[in-house]
């Protein structure tokens, strides 16, 4: 089983973990990482600036990934090292087998 790791839960981080995961189904583990535990759509910032939208409602838990199948991990990170393959964040070591910033 390789180890997957998706870092930024933006809407390009949460687009590649998708597709991963259909390509990949349980094969292989697929981690998306941020220093955040939401997601904000940031298209519908002028509809909550006049007051067309609530936050709640542009906004969505990272955490609702692990229903799909994708691990999700909030914490800040460092630093990318190729050799060997790991990511330094602020929580400690995370090693890869391919990992994707996004
Ligand atoms: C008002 C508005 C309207 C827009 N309209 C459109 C549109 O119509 N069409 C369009 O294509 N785009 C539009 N955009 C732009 C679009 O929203 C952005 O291009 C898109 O959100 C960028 O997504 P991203 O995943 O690349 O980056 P981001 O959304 O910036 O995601 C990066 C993620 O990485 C995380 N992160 C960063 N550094 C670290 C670290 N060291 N450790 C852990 N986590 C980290 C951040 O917390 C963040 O969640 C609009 C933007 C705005 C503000």
């Amino acid at each position: 089983m390789a180890n997957f790791l998706v870092l930024g839960g933006g809407t390009g981080g949460i687009v590649i973990s998708h597709i991963l995961q259909k390509k990949l189904k349980k094969e292989h583990q697929i981690t998306l990482i941020d220093r955040r535990n939401e997601h904000i759509y940031y298209p519908s910032y002028p509809l909550l600036m006049i007051g067309k939208r609530e936050p709640a409602a542009i906004t969505r838990k990272l955490g609702r990934l692990e229903k799909k199948g994708i691990r999700f991990l909030q914490t800040d990170v460092q630093e990318i090292k190729t050799s060997p393959s790991e990511v330094i964040t602020s929580t400690g070591k995370i090693p890869y087998d391919y990992q994707g910033s996004a």
